[in-house]
């Protein structure tokens, strides 16, 4: 049930993956917004995103994900090396994943999977089912998914950032680098880790320090096949390896046909935050990065020098970490922030995305019954009180900030251990490969099995009957 179309209207600061998924999901509810974006939307970085099932069943039930999954391979092995390719864990996590399970199967790989603790009984069965299995694909085609599944595209206005708001007791008004004036209900922080909307909420305090950045990461894509001979593939396709090494971190996917997706983790040790007013480093930083790892092994055939030999795209940012512990909402409850603007985590694990849909779904699971209640009459016709809203985004943090915590310190560990930061990461390099299955996969089946769904729109595998809502 959609709620009425009324006065009450958002803003969302920031087209990435928080904004466009909010979009989607205000339209879907039917409640006015507009998303102001000060670049372009969904941009050709040439990065990929992992995707867990969780955050699919969420796009399912927007309509999106049929537009992304497409063609990504599902991820079947999941293979660690050291640098010289030697192996150091071989398993069959993602098949798990992915397989059909039914009856006894499913019980089996419940245990295997560590997902007796799932919270969510019905996104477990899909993920058994195998209906949606882990993918990796190009974060621009994942964007565009996001962007074109939205019907009024007059609601996204691109190259149009916010620079400032005020709030009052009834609204929210803020101003746009083109200076628009745009008036709204509430506003809507996606805006990233250097979330100016959250600068604009401490402006006495440089929230920049609620993350650490203790790692870069060098990303690049790759044609899955060797420069000289096109026949000879540098990784089997539908494989995902890790590389784990002293002072490098490796991460490599072949999870869409003839591309390689892949990353590397380098201690920020030898190289300080790129020059000051860049957030990205320099050609000339990258390739000096990479003439360090060369020889690095991506798995037992290739090396990172082949994949950067291959590439068809590489940049190399800083890995913030954090979770900012400020309140993440104003105290007039008109504005809130979600995503990166408030929680970081390296992206070894690949969360951070993942989890930023999740704070969409708090958020809205909050707000929507607020305003089916208050517009559509249950309680005469109004507008939300500012307290009402407040409460809204009190309950949505107090749902988040434990689960952007939990991906947070996952993702400090992995990145650790993977570039053998400390000296516990050594022991465990060693009994890694004897650790069981569900072991390793415990990260993701936890977050993946204890993750929200729109409470508001009916579960893309309730049964026919129980659709409507
Ligand atoms: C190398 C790397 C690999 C990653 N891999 C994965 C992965 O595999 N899986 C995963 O789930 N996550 C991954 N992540 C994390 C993921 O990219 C982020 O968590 C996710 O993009 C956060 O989305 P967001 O919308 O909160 O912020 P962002 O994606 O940072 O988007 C913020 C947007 O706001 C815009 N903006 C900024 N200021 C303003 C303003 N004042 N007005 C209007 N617009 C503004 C920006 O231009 C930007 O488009 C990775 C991150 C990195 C760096």
């Amino acid at each position: 049930m959609s709620v009425p179309s009324s006065d009450f209207k958002v803003i969302i600061a920031g087209g990435s993956v928080a904004g466009l998924t909010l979009a989607n999901a205000l339209e879907k509810a039917g409640v006015d917004y507009v998303l102001l974006e000060k670049r372009d939307i969904a941009p050709e970085l040439g990065f990929a995103l992992l995707i867990l099932p969780c955050t699919t069943v969420v796009h399912d039930q927007l309509g999106v994900s049929k537009r992304y999954l497409p063609p990504a391979i599902p991820f079947s092995t999941r293979d660690h090396f050291d640098e010289r390719g030697g192996v150091v864990s071989r398993s069959n996590e993602g098949t798990l994943i992915g397989e059909k399970k039914g009856g006894s199967g499913l019980v089996k790989s419940q245990v295997l999977l560590g997902l007796e603790t799932c919270a969510n009984e019905e996104v477990m069965v899909a993920f058994h089912r195998g209906r949606r299995p882990l993918i990796m694909i190009e974060r621009s085609r994942y964007l565009c998914a996001l962007r074109d599944s939205i019907s009024d595209q007059s609601k996204l206005r691109a190259r149009e950032g916010i620079v400032g708001y005020e709030e009052g007791p009834d609204g929210v008004t803020v101003t746009t680098d083109k200076g628009n004036r745009i008036q709204g209900s509430i506003l809507v922080g996606a805006d990233g880790v250097h979330s100016s909307i959250r600068s604009m909420l401490y402006p006495k305090i440089d929230t920049t320090k609620q993350f650490e950045t203790t790692f870069r990461v060098l990303i690049g894509t790759s044609f899955n096949h060797d420069v000289d001979n096109k026949e000879k593939l540098l990784m089997k396709e539908g494989s995902t390896n890790h590389t784990i090494s002293p002072g490098v971190g490796g991460l490599a996917c072949a999870s869409i046909p003839g591309k390689i997706f892949w990353a590397m983790y380098i201690p920020l040790e030898k190289k300080p935050l790129p020059e000051s007013g860049r957030r990205s480093y320099s050609e000339s930083d990258i390739e000096e990065a990479i003439a360090e790892c060369w020889d690095v092994h991506c798995c037992a055939e290739s090396t990172f020098g082949d994949l950067y030999r291959s590439r068809t795209a590489t940049i190399m940012v800083p890995l913030e970490e954090g979770v900012v512990d400020l309140p993440w909402s104003s105290p007039g409850g008109r504005v809130a922030l979600v995503g990166d603007a408030v929680h970081k985590t390296t992206a070894t694990l690949g969360l951070g995305g993942n989890a930023a849909v999740d704070g969409v779904c708090y958020l809205t699971n909050e707000l929507i019954p607020l305003l089916r209640r208050t517009i559509t009459g249950q309680e005469g016709s109004r507008q939300p009180t500012s307290a009402e809203l407040q409460q809204v985004m009190k309950a949505y943090e107090r749902q988040q900030r434990p689960r952007a915590a939990y991906a947070m310190k996952a993702s400090y560990y992995a990145t650790r251990f993977e570039t053998l930061h400390s000296w516990w990461a050594w022991a465990v390099k060693w009994v890694y490969g004897l650790l069981p299955v569900g072991f390793k996969v415990r990260v993701f089946s936890d977050f993946n099995g204890s993750a929200p769904v729109f409470d508001w729109l009916p579960h893309p595998d309730a049964p026919e009957g129980k659709k409507e809502q």
